[in-house]
């Protein structure tokens, strides 16, 4: 699949702006921005749901019309962030696709059997879909997708919220079909961590525009401190300086959270603090280090061996824990937690 020069608007809103880009086969490509930064849209232009408002979009070299659309877009499936699920069971929710496409009953239940086993659904069979829990109900939409065994499969952050058991069974899956299958995977995050593990490229989106699109040692080293700003990466919190006569920068940033940082600096500024300089406790910590806040895990995300979790202690701050210590201290969602970090690993942009 190729955009160019795909612009689309919602009646005024800028959703894309002259995005031109191409699909490598058999890669998995994230596109990692924030909120509103367009990568819903461009998954929509892709899956052929949406069309756009200025631009061309190709699929294997043959331009989409009107015309060849309806078959051109056999070849691609979307995952919903929020999936609608047929209110009947497991089984009947993948096979649908299937007897639509009039595939012959063996096929069916040999590809609804492989979807379960994938997703890790085996025995799920007969249950109502729309009484699981969250994370299953994704696993069954994407156990659905990949019965459609599509070439090109578009997911919209298809672990935001999730428990890490079904992030990490989704994220297993995403590597076991394009890896077995071959299959083309194109998918939206705003979490960094997935964007490092997954994926063989990654386009960074601010504002409805790629600002940059390679491999994920590219995109991160490349990562300006400009674009830590537009891409409001995690832990990044713009807030007021000022100077105290001990020679420490207290930045205030909001929610009750004042930072101290030992670089110099007054007025509006932006701070950073790496994830991995930010130590996690569930008591408060005996430590030299001038900043610790009390909050709350209220997201969990399982990248294998590290898991990163978000601390709200009136701000949200991302802390990358290993999965030992993660299962040792027993957290889980909800869990009251401390944070500590150096005043010197605050970073002034
Ligand atoms: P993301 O997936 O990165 O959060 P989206 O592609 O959903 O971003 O949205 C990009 C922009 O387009 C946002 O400003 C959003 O509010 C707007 N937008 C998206 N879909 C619609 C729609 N159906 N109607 C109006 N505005 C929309």
């Amino acid at each position: 699949m190729e955009l160019k020069n795909v612009s689309k608007h919602y009646n005024g809103t800028i959703a894309l702006e002259d995005v031109s880009m191409g699909l490598n086969e058999g890669e998995i490509l994230t596109l990692l921005g924030p909120n509103g930064s367009g990568k819903t849209t461009l998954l929509k232009i892709l899956a052929l749901i949406e069309k756009p408002f200025k631009g061309e979009v190709y699929y294997r070299g043959i331009r989409v019309t009107d015309e060849n659309l309806t078959q051109i877009r056999r070849n691609v499936t979307m995952v919903f962030q929020k999936p609608i699920l047929l209110d009947t069971t497991v089984y009947e929710n993948i096979a649908y696709g299937l007897k639509i496409r009039r595939l012959p009953m063996e096929e069916i239940k040999a590809r609804v059997k492989e979807a379960l086993e994938l997703t890790q659904l085996v025995g799920f069979e007969n249950r109502q879909a729309r009484g699981l829990s969250g994370g299953e109900q994704q696993r069954l939409a994407l156990a659905r997708a990949l019965a459609l065994k599509t070439e090109l499969l578009l997911l919209d952050e298809p672990t935001a919220n999730l428990d890490p058991k079904s992030s990490a069974i989704i994220e297993n899956v995403i590597a076991t079909v394009n890896h077995e299958l071959k299959t083309t995977i194109v998918m939206a995050t705003h979490n960094i961590f997935q964007a490092k593990s997954l994926p063989n490229r990654i386009a960074l989106m601010s504002m409805g525009r790629i600002s940059r699109i390679g491999s994920p040692e590219d995109v991160f080293s490349a990562l300006s401190k400009v674009l830590i700003r537009f891409a409001a990466l995690e832990n990044t919190f713009v807030g007021e300086a000022k100077m105290k006569e001990n020679g420490i920068t207290l930045i205030d940033v909001g929610g009750n959270v004042r930072i101290e940082a030992t670089a110099k600096a007054q007025g509006i500024v932006s701070v950073f603090i790496n994830p991995r300089d930010i130590v996690l406790s569930k008591r408060p910590l005996e430590s030299s280090a001038r900043n610790m806040f009390k909050g709350k895990i209220v997201e969990i995300s399982d990248s294998g061996a590290v898991v990163g979790l978000k601390v709200d202690v009136g701000k949200p701050f991302i802390v990358q824990i290993t999965k030992r210590s993660f299962e040792e201290m027993g957290l889980n969602l909800g869990s009251e937690v401390y944070i500590a970090f150096k005043a010197s690993s605050v970073q002034i942009l």
